[in-house]
């Protein structure tokens, strides 16, 4: 027997990574020295006193059960401590915080609360491929904004036509950003605001990254700005800040309304998050700090190291203030997915081509600083030698 996919399911797009993965998995299996610089994700490990906790929560049997779809009180009040703490913005646990099985849960469900077919979602080209996924998935439609070196990677609002404004039901954004490392300001979100109030659109602003920046940057939070919490919500994760991608935990948090719609789609989709791995969040966002310091010092090292190195040798690699990530134009060609290729056939460098974040990010390839200077050092070698 045959069964055809449904057309939602036909209409994703091609993961473009699929074609790099393979040849990685070839190249381990003839035991090739690979340096990994594609995924986006810590390779250091998560704090010793959020493992304790968890080991300790875990032997707990009342933790076994079933956890509250709204996540348990304590930790929507920690996420509230942080938030107050950390960008001086102010939200009621019981009704403005939703914690996530990871935010790219929340991404990929938000859209099924709020888009009917024939809704436009706005999402940012090159971006975080889950934006466009779950537009699709929910059966709108997707729109790119392109995000372009000449416009410092923000969308250019007028550059959307008016009818697809229109008809814009919900806006994807995500500053500090993946994979342009971009950053945005409060000139920006202004006008982002200002585009929701004119048509009716809702934010989605994902900032994963915020905790991830360097040389004294620090990111704002959308919601610090009047008028944002009308509008939309704000995706944060525990995966970057505290090295707990596995763990999956993050939550969405702002508008009221809008999480009350994101609560019901999850109620009919999951169950909660693991207790134990809620009281380990609960330790993260209330312990100790050093250690977000720590890896902000190790990971701008890193990029110092690989921009420095990449300069030497004629590449034009601009020095991200934020994220662990460089985007760094090609330095021959256009074709970012044959670039891809041949750094891993001739360096046995991995780095992620920028054409599977969208076809504005062609031209570029991104780099992960998840890998030791050491070994950053060694790629920038391999590539002046190989090259
Ligand atoms: C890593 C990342 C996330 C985090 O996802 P989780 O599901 O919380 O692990 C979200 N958005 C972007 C853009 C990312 O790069």
């Amino acid at each position: 027997m045959r069964f055809e996919f449904s057309k939602r399911l036909e209409n994703l797009p091609p993961y473009l990574f699929a074609e790099i993965d393979k040849a990685k998995r070839y190249a381990r299996q003839e035991g090739r020295d690979l340096i990994d610089l594609g995924v986006g994700d810590p390779d250091l490990p998560t704090p010793g006193h959020i493992i304790e906790k968890l080991s300790e929560a875990a032997k707990d049997p009342r933790n076994h059960r079933y956890a509250l779809d709204q996540g348990i009180p304590e930790l929507r009040r920690a996420i509230a401590g942080w938030y107050k703490r950390r960008f001086n913005v102010a939200l009621d646990p019981e009704t403005e915080i939703l914690p996530l099985i990871g935010s790219k849960e929340g991404i990929a469900h938000m859209p099924l609360a709020f888009v009917n077919p024939g809704d436009y979602v706005l999402a940012p080209d090159p971006g975080y491929p889950p934006y466009r996924g779950s537009a699709i998935l929910s059966d709108g439609q997707s729109f790119s904004m392109p995000l372009l070196v000449e416009n410092s990677f923000l969308p250019d609002f007028k550059e959307i036509p008016l009818k697809i404004r229109k008809k814009a039901k919900l806006m994807f954004l995500n500053y500090p950003n993946n994979p342009t490392a971009a950053v945005a300001n409060k000139e920006f979100y202004l006008k982002v605001i200002d585009f929701a109030f004119k048509y009716n659109t809702i934010i989605a602003h994902d900032a994963a990254y915020s905790e991830l920046s360097y040389a004294g940057y620090r990111p704002m939070s959308f919601l610090e700005l009047e008028g944002a919490k009308n509008t939309g919500v704000e995706f944060h994760s525990l995966s970057k800040t505290y090295n707990m991608s596995g763990w999956r935990i993050g939550w969405v948090c702002g508008n009221a309304h809008i999480l009350s719609g994101i609560a019901r789609v999850k109620s009919n989709i999951d169950s909660g998050i693991f207790s134990a791995i809620q009281i380990a969040g609960i330790a993260a966002l209330t312990g100790p700090e050093e250690h977000i310091q720590k890896m902000r010092a190790l990971y701008q090292e890193r990029r110092d190291v690989l921009c420095a190195g990449l300069e030497s040798i004629g590449w034009k690699a601009s020095i991200p203030q934020a994220t662990f990530y460089a985007w760094v134009p090609l330095p021959t060609g256009s074709d970012s997915r044959s670039f891809a290729k041949l750094l891993l056939e001739k360096c046995d460098i991995v780095a992620a081509p920028g054409i599977g974040f969208g076809r504005y990010g062609e031209g570029y390839i991104r780099f992960a600083l998840t890998v030791p200077k050491e070994r950053i050092a060694e790629a920038v070698e391999r590539i002046k030698k190989s090259l």
